[in-house]
């Protein structure tokens, strides 16, 4: 593929750790090294864990890295509009319906299969009667609108994407069952946002964790079902700590910021996690 355009999408629930480094090192070189356009996303739709001063912080990390992206830099919280009008248009296909299931109740649902995501919804509201479910609505009974996964898919038809490490990829959206699109205290969700943005933003490579291949299935019939055009994916590894355990934002020693306040440069942090050969 020519001249890529990649993007790092963090979430600012947390100072960056080493694992994003890689991960923004990676998308960051996937593009320059082919001429192409690299892009930051701030996924910041979750407005209860995600807080100003870690975007401003990981802004300041990515440049102290040594990375430089285009502006603006997309942040999802803007772009709610954009969610909402998306999500109408999957209500006109007649592919969304309203859960007002609370996860007690899913709970309580019990021996539902387990998907990518947790367990897989057992559709109870998917069976209920349309004026009982208009009726709740009017009643300002909070909902999520979940994906009818079984008329999506038969909507869309069969699906593939290319993955640059596992090649070509039949998508399995059926893994997740109806998944959410948009929650109950925000109209997207991840899987919604993040078809949405790579479309708007032109990403044409997504590259992230492998704990993120199972959620393309979603975001290809996604794509489908919205005819947004279909990146190429490229889920690379996952780094861990000694112990072979994978690094999170808990880990507090292994954060960007520590590093450098404890007088790493940025050149040895980008040795750390394979990137030492210059940018
Ligand atoms: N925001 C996601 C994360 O921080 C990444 C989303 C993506 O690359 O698709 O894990």
């Amino acid at each position: 593929m020519t001249s890529p355009t990649t993007r790092f999408a963090p979430s600012p629930t947390g100072h960056l750790h080493l694992g994003h480094a890689y991960s923004a090192l990676f998308a960051f070189a996937a593009a320059r090294h082919a001429g192409g356009r690299f892009l930051l996303r701030i996924e910041d739709i979750d407005t209860l864990r995600c807080r100003p001063e870690f975007v401003a912080a990981l802004e300041e990390d990515l440049s102290w890295l040594g990375l430089t992206w285009e502006t603006p830099v997309r942040r999802q919280s803007e772009h709610f509009a954009d969610y909402r009008a998306v999500l109408a248009r999957l209500e006109g296909l007649g592919v969304l319906y309203p859960c007002f299931c609370t996860r007690a109740d899913i709970a309580r649902a019990g021996s539902a299969p387990h998907g990518p995501d947790g367990p897989v919804y057992p559709g109870s509201c998917r069976m209920l009667p349309a004026e009982e479910a208009l009726r709740r609505r009017a009643a300002g009974h909070p909902f999520a609108l979940r994906l009818n996964m079984d008329k999506a898919r038969a909507l869309a038809g069969p699906l593939a994407w290319r993955d640059h490490d596992a090649g070509l990829v039949t998508a399995r959206p059926d893994l997740f069952g109806d998944v959410v699109l948009s929650r109950k205290d925000v109209p997207a969700s991840y899987h919604l946002a993040v078809t949405v943005d790579d479309a708007g933003q032109g990403v044409t490579l997504v590259t992230r964790g492998t704990d993120l291949f199972a959620a393309t299935h979603v975001h290809r019939l996604l794509q489908a079902l919205l005819d947004l055009p279909t990146p190429d994916y490229h889920h690379h590894r996952l780094l861990t700590d000694e112990q072979g355990r994978r690094l999170a934002k808990r880990d507090r020693a292994a954060t960007l910021r520590s590093l450098r306040q404890a007088g790493q440069s940025a050149a040895a942090v980008r040795a750390m996690v394979g990137f030492g050969g210059g940018l």
